[in-house]
């Protein structure tokens, strides 16, 4: 049999693959690492990337606070020294999204992730004594990474895993792994000039699925942290592990009769246009009470949005929804216009519109498929509802119940606080673009891990620590 050069390479491959799948799996049961040395952190297999997590975890806890401290802040400083090159490597490896808003949301990872201060401690005292509280580390946690956010998540979950003493083994998405693992690097590499132990985050050069699934296997991983869509999610949840989960979203924008039109539509735009829409929290879909909703298409075309009609519509559904799915139902994007442009997707239904367009405005009705589909692109969907409780009733369904982001514009307090309640979901915004519920332009800390299917909501660094308590009976009472 003769046998061609393809074939050969075919083969040659597989026989590499299948040996690279054994030692996982002999080296899952019994951890037998044999790769001592990475590049900052990113090693060529899994297990190996696991032990050498384990031993630096070993070494990190060993450091005082105050070390832990200002490794911390040099990890915020060596972040802000590289948003651009790691903004430009994430846009330029996954083609998603904005730089300008890319640089925001990694300086927002490195600004507002809490660290440190998270984990105060806490004591009791009474009459039988004194009880104090302090936060323990998990030791490894295996996280996985989506291609949405490849370096803005590691910014976020790194420093707070390490705040709260762990060491990390990222799984990222193989589509973003470059960014992901230079991100790692860098902030191994800082790790390692400020005095701490080297492979404090691991990783390996080419993650896959099947490298997730050792990982949320592996007897070393104490938690797993994922940020995904639902088979993620459901995998990790099937693992049997602790599981801390941020899935999918789907947030609809409720907008009543006493909005701030002005407001609102800039809000909506600039929300909805971030990052051209990849974010999972980003507003989805927008339910307007018919009253308003006039006056409102004329504020958001007033800043940024280009709306279509009639057969441009239906052009740009079917360009940029792969599965229509139905209503009451999720169908799927097209992956080719994910956090693509709105001008690039205007182009493809042969319409020239200014590259400064953030959005593109869709009226449609509520079976619409834009509305049910998480697209994670700037497409964006408006019904039109008689009255506001119409608009919220509807809200809840097309959430799909994944109680992720909701938001609403409103002066009525009562309409605030019944759509706040009734979506019960882990981030809900009032009157402003759904970005401010992560802390960009709203109070509070950030993260890029909002972790709902498990309900730690905006995850910190005390979400990935092990709650301790000592209790002293009857002495230490000063008073
Ligand atoms: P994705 O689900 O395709 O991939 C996410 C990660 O999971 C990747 O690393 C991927 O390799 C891995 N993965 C996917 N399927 C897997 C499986 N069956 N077993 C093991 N690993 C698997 O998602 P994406 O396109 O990278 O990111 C977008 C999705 O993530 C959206 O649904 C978005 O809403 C969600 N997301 C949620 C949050 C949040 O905080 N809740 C944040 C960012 C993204």
């Amino acid at each position: 049999m003769k046998i061609n050069e393809d074939d050969l390479k075919l083969i040659i491959e597989n026989v590499l693959d299948k040996l690279g799948k054994t030692e996982g799996k002999i080296e899952n049961s019994d951890s037998l690492s044999t790769e001592k040395s990475s590049q900052d952190g990113i090693f060529s297999d899994i297990n190996s990337a696991i032990n050498a997590a384990e031993s630096a975890q070993i070494e990190f806890i060993k450091l005082s606070l105050e070390k832990r401290g200002e490794i911390i802040r040099n990890i915020r400083q060596t972040i802000l020294d590289n948003l651009e090159k790691i903004s430009k490597m994430a846009i330029e490896e996954t083609s998603f999204g904005r730089f300008a808003d890319k640089i925001e949301k990694n300086r927002l990872a490195a600004l507002k992730t809490p660290g440190l201060e998270d984990l105060e401690p806490t004591a009791y005292s009474d009459d039988h004594g004194m009880t104090l509280t302090e936060r323990a580390p998990f030791g490894v946690i295996g996280s996985i990474i989506p291609s949405t956010n490849p370096t803005s998540s590691v910014i976020n979950n790194g420093i707070s895993m390490i705040a709260g003493g762990n060491a990390v083994v990222f799984n990222p998405h193989p589509a973003a792994k470059n960014s992901s693992n230079f991100t790692i690097s860098l902030i191994n590499q800082t790790v390692v000039k400020a005095g701490g132990p080297q492979n404090v985050l691991c990783s390996i050069k080419n993650p896959t699925i099947d490298s997730a699934h050792i990982l949320m296997e592996h007897p070393k991983i104490k938690l797993m942290v994922v940020t995904g869509g639902p088979a993620v999610v459901k995998a990790a949840m099937d693992s049997g592990k602790k599981v801390i989960a941020a899935g999918p979203g789907n947030p609809p924008c409720v907008v009543g009769q006493t909005a701030d039109l002005e407001k609102a539509g800039r809000d909506i735009v600039n929300g909805a246009g971030f990052d051209n829409n990849i974010v999972c929290l980003c507003e989805k879909e927008i339910l307007a009470v018919s009253q308003i909703t006039d006056k409102l298409k004329e504020e958001m075309k007033k800043n940024g949005a280009y709306e279509l009609k009639g057969e441009q519509i239906e052009k740009v559904t079917e360009l940029v929804i792969a599965d229509p799915g139905k209503p009451g139902h999720e169908g799927a994007p097209n992956k080719k216009y994910v956090g693509k442009d709105a001008y690039l997707i205007a182009r493809d239904i042969g319409l020239t519109i200014s590259p400064e367009t953030r959005i593109l405005l869709c009226e449609v009705n509520k079976e619409h498929p834009l509305v049910w589909t998480e697209q994670l692109l700037p497409v964006i969907p408006l019904v039109r509802f008689d009255c506001i409780d119409d608009a919220m009733d509807f809200a809840l369904k097309c959430e799909h119940g994944f109680r992720h982001t909701a938001s609403i514009h409103s002066k009525n307090i009562a309409t605030l606080s019944k759509m706040a309640k009734m979506m019960d979901c882990s981030l809900f915004i009032k009157n402003g673009p759904n970005y401010s519920g992560i802390g960009f332009g709203g109070a509070g800390y950030t993260s890029f891990t909002i972790a709902t299917p498990t309900g730690e909501g905006m995850t910190r660094a005390r979400t990935f620590t092990r709650e301790r308590r000592c209790v002293l009976v009857g002495y230490f009472r000063i008073v």
